[in-house]
């Protein structure tokens, strides 16, 4: 890892605007920039002037004017990384921004690394780690649900939710210390009762955690959905229509081959991943309509299975549809009779009804991909899969999977304690079990770390952040 004391730059932005931003943090920060900037008339000396101060002038070298630009000063510890810094807003042009940064490094700058100026920050207690990390996700995140996720987490309402299971394994622990202390006395001081009301409540928040990664994760990743059903069902209609665009290539000839085709549409601030199966025929024969091996590994990994029928077919070869499916995948099946425009209301009814008496707990819904009929409940449903509202009220949710891994190894620690407890371990054996899962929770949020944790986290970090 680099020095953490020397003064770096880089450009924040990218390339393609009309302005970019190049950012200097260190004690040098404002220094270096003075010595090549010239404010215009009547402007203040840099390094005299308040924090969160605008400049306007130019930058010079050797006496040429590379741009005009606005310089932001900010003095530590009131600014991003805590250090002093100092933002030049430049034109975005290349040979510009190349000139700066030259300029920079000239006058005793380092380039950053990735991540750095956000490393810097959560050194210098800016934020804790998870804060951080969601830095990063906040950038990445491409709708409003993946969005409000990472902002909670960034403004530290996640991290709270650490620091009070952290506050009561140290109640814990220490409670278990004092029975240590007196132990020779042979005296069970720490109310086992107690104790174990706490260690519960801690496994029970760190269970709820860890059940929230499978909302957070598909949340931030898209919520993937499987079209399956048999050739000419309408499978790529249907996607189509979903999609309001012709992606999908619509043909009349059964199981035309073509690839898996995935696209993405926005329900409710949530993503939604389409994955269209049709197309994989080469297995046809083993799982007869169907079909495929392939499809049934995506729909194991689906959050959501549209299972796309014909109206028009017999209520046995549909049931017989759904039971080609793995049992564990079917509550996720939505079963869409398409092209119900070509069939009798009533009749559709009626087969709506046998369905979902046949087969409980199964999404039924009629629908005409051709025509667009009920394309607005099919999407309502969709949006139902997704609980968001959880997002929207705050709730924490666990979205980042180096977090879930360290839930999981706690989770298994307490489950240890819990052991320990429940057969009479001693007050000794269980502090270091009890220690275990502080190791876990404190990685989280930072507590503890190693330069490896840090080196992996920043680095995934773009370039200016
Ligand atoms: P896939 O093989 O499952 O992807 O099926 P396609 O989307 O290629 O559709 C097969 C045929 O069914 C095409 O001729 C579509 O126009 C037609 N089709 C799809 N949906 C409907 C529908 O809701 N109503 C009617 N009448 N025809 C449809």
């Amino acid at each position: 890892m680099q020095r953490r004391d020397d003064t770096i730059a880089a450009v924040a932005t990218g390339s393609g605007g009309a302005i970019s931003v190049i950012r200097v943090s260190g004690a040098e920060a404002v220094a270096i920039v003075e010595a090549i900037f010239r404010p215009a008339a009547n402007g203040a000396s840099l390094a005299e002037s308040a924090g969160f101060t605008l400049h306007y002038g130019e930058i010079i070298s050797g006496g040429r004017v590379v741009d005009d630009v606005l310089v932001s000063v900010f003095k530590a510890p009131k600014s991003y990384t805590g250090e002093e810094m100092a933002e030049i807003s430049c034109h975005d042009s290349e040979y510009v921004k190349g000139e700066i940064m030259r300029l920079l490094v000239a006058g005793g700058c380092r380039i950053a690394d990735p991540g750095e100026f956000t490393m810097r920050a959560f050194m210098n207690g800016k934020m804790d780690l998870a804060q951080a990390e969601a830095v990063a996700a906040v950038i990445a995140s491409e709708n409003e649900a993946a969005n409000l996720l990472a902002r909670n987490q960034m403004r530290g309402g996640y991290s709270g939710a650490f620091v009070a299971l952290r506050e009561q394994l140290l109640e814990l622990a220490s409670l278990l210390e004092l029975e240590l202390d007196f132990g020779e006395e042979d005296v069970e001081f720490a109310d086992r009762s107690r104790l174990n009301e706490i260690i519960e409540g801690i496994d029970g928040k760190i269970g709820s955690l860890l059940s929230s990664f499978a909302l957070g994760n598909v949340v931030k990743n898209g919520v993937p959905v499987v079209i399956a059903g048999a050739p000419n069902v309408g499978k790529s209609t249907l996607l189509n229509t979903l999609l309001n665009e012709d992606r999908a290539m619509v043909s009349d000839i059964a199981g035309t081959t073509r690839d898996v085709i995935e696209d993405s549409l926005n329900i409710d601030g949530v993503e939604f991943r389409f994955i269209d199966t049709a197309g994989i025929r080469d297995t046809d024969d083993v799982l007869e309509n169907m079909g495929i091996e392939r499809s049934r590994e995506s729909i194991s990994r689906a959050s959501v299975v549209l299972l796309v029928v014909d109206a028009g077919d017999s209520l046995e070869s549909i049931v017989e549809s759904v039971s080609l499916i793995n049992e564990t995948d079917r509550k996720k099946i939505i079963i869409l009779l398409n092209k119900s425009d070509r069939n009798d209301q009533e009749q559709t009814n009626a087969k709506v009804s046998a369905i979902r008496q046949m087969i409980s707990d199964i999404g039924v819904l009629p629908i005409s991909a051709k025509h667009g009929y009920n394309i607005d409940s099919l999407k309502d449903t969709l949006a139902s899969f997704v609980d968001s509202g959880r997002i929207r009220r705050g709730e924490t949710i666990v979205s980042d999977s180096r977090h879930y891994e360290s839930l999981l190894q706690a989770g298994e620690a307490v489950g240890r304690v819990r052991q320990g407890m429940a057969t009479g371990l001693s007050s000794d054996l269980l502090t270091q079990d009890i220690r275990d899962v502080l190791f876990h929770i404190g990685a989280i949020t930072g507590e503890i770390t190693t330069d490896e944790i840090l080196g992996s986290i920043f680095s995934k970090f773009c370039i200016g952040k």
